[in-house]
């Protein structure tokens, strides 16, 4: 074993992790297009594009000689009182590309970071209004927002981190997604009981992600849009999973025609490069924060804000969706995951597959091995890593169908070898 990898393993705390019993990582050298190289010379097609980041693969040569020429002359400068053409540019394309007003951009550098802004915003937006008592949130069974505090009260209480930190976390309120008539009635009244307490609404716009790639109409996202405007409460959509392209349209929002207040984007936005995130507003709530009061303004700020080489890299990947036909791919792939996903709709085990963009998931009866699934995974030469009950592909869009051939022969091997065992 290289020295890095003996000495390094004693001190590394690895994430989701229990360290007592996990197999040891993988270490990865290098990878290019949509394959990991591992140190043992082995190859993995990369299944699930390194959570959801790398859309045009790995070590794409455009994103490279923007991040190389921006490492040249700017690398970082604080973002208070000073900014830059990277982030400029790209808080200006964001806003050109997101649907209606959504023209105001705050950066950060991970997507719950990204949310928490969402939610500061949300409720100093009602506070700068007067009505400073509006600072609930309304969030969906099964979704997920991120892993720091405020962000981990709005995840799904019985899949999310919810119980064991019951009493550190702000006290939100879980409503059911309004997928049928009897639902939005209750959603209605949810919102028209707590509308004088409620701040904001928080979704996963078509697809929860990491609450189990649970998937949602158009019709209801619409509504859920509709029913905030009429109860006076913010919608917030966090598309840091949906965003770019994954569900199909660049903004998953843009299939419902539904412009949220505010939207939270990260994930894909840098191509998989760098870290950045994006809090994007209307022009309302922007409005909203605009006073003599100093007080009004809003008070966040974190230390690499707009890192400029994580602003180039985000430049270059929109360069990508609009110069390579990223949309037909997810398409392409779209088709390819229904013919060869839905069949292990057959094998024993399974629950249910669902299909939308270059997202294809299969919900299992019974849990996961998760370390012997791994293992076999790494014998197929394919790299997964499911949660819960569901084991999914979400591949980069550049994947070839061969490539993505072998990662939904490798879903079907080990869901059969599975089945057998059952
Ligand atoms: C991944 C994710 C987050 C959290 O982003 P981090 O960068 O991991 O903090 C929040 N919301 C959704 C929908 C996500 O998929």
């Amino acid at each position: 074993m290289s020295d890095w990898l003996t000495r390094g393993l004693d001190h590394i705390w690895l994430p989701y992790t229990q360290m007592q019993t996990a197999p040891a990582p993988l270490p990865v050298v290098a990878a290019q297009g949509a394959r990991i190289r591992l140190a043992d010379g082995r190859e993995l097609i990369d299944g699930i594009s390194s959570w959801w980041t790398a859309c045009h693969g790995y070590r794409h040569p455009h994103i490279h000689q923007a991040v190389e020429a921006q490492l040249a002359a700017l690398p970082h400068v604080m973002f208070a009182g000073l900014v830059h053409e990277p982030a400029l540019r790209l808080a200006a394309r964001l806003a050109a590309l997101l649907p209606g007003d959504l023209e105001r951009v705050f950066f950060t550098e991970s997507g719950s970071v990204a949310v928490e802004v969402a939610l500061k915003m949300a409720i100093q937006y009602w506070r700068n209004k007067g009505q400073p008592e509006k600072q609930r949130i309304v969030y969906f069974r099964h979704g997920y927002h991120g892993d720091t505090f405020a962000t981990m009260a709005l995840c799904d209480p019985g899949e999310g981190m919810h119980a064991l930190f019951a009493g550190s976390m702000p006290d939100q309120i879980m409503a059911e997604l309004p997928e049928d008539e009897t639902m939005r009635r209750a959603f209605d009244l949810l919102l028209d009981t707590h509308r004088e307490r409620l701040a904001a609404v928080i979704v996963e716009p078509l697809v929860q992600g990491a609450g189990g790639m649970k998937m949602h109409d158009a019709a209801t996202l619409a509504f859920i849009a509709e029913a905030c405007r009429r109860h006076g409460v913010l919608l917030i959509a966090d598309e840091i999973m949906t965003g770019f392209g994954r569900t199909g349209r660049m903004f998953a929002c843009e299939e419902a025609n539904v412009v949220p207040d505010i939207i939270c984007l990260s994930k894909a936005l840098t191509g998989g490069t760098l870290p950045l995130a994006a809090t994007v507003t209307r022009r309302h709530v922007f409005a909203a924060f605009l006073s003599e009061d100093p007080a009004a303004a809003l008070m966040h700020g974190p230390t690499y804000m707009a890192n400029a080489l994580a602003c180039a890299a985000a430049n270059a990947s929109l360069d990508l969706f609009e110069h390579e036909s990223r949309l037909a791919q997810v398409a392409a792939i779209e088709a390819q995951l229904r013919a060869e996903l839905e069949p292990c709709r057959e094998i024993a085990g399974v629950a249910d597959v669902r299909i939308k963009g270059a997202i294809g998931a299969v919900e299992l009866s019974g849990t996961i091995d998760l370390h012997a699934l791994r293992r076999r995974c790494v014998e197929l030469g394919v790299w997964l890593r499911p949660f819960g009950r569901v084991l999914y592909l979400m591949p980069p869009f550049i994947v070839t169908p061969a490539e993505l051939a072998t990662l939904t022969a490798a879903v079907h091997s080990v869901l059969a070898e599975r089945a057998e065992a059952l």
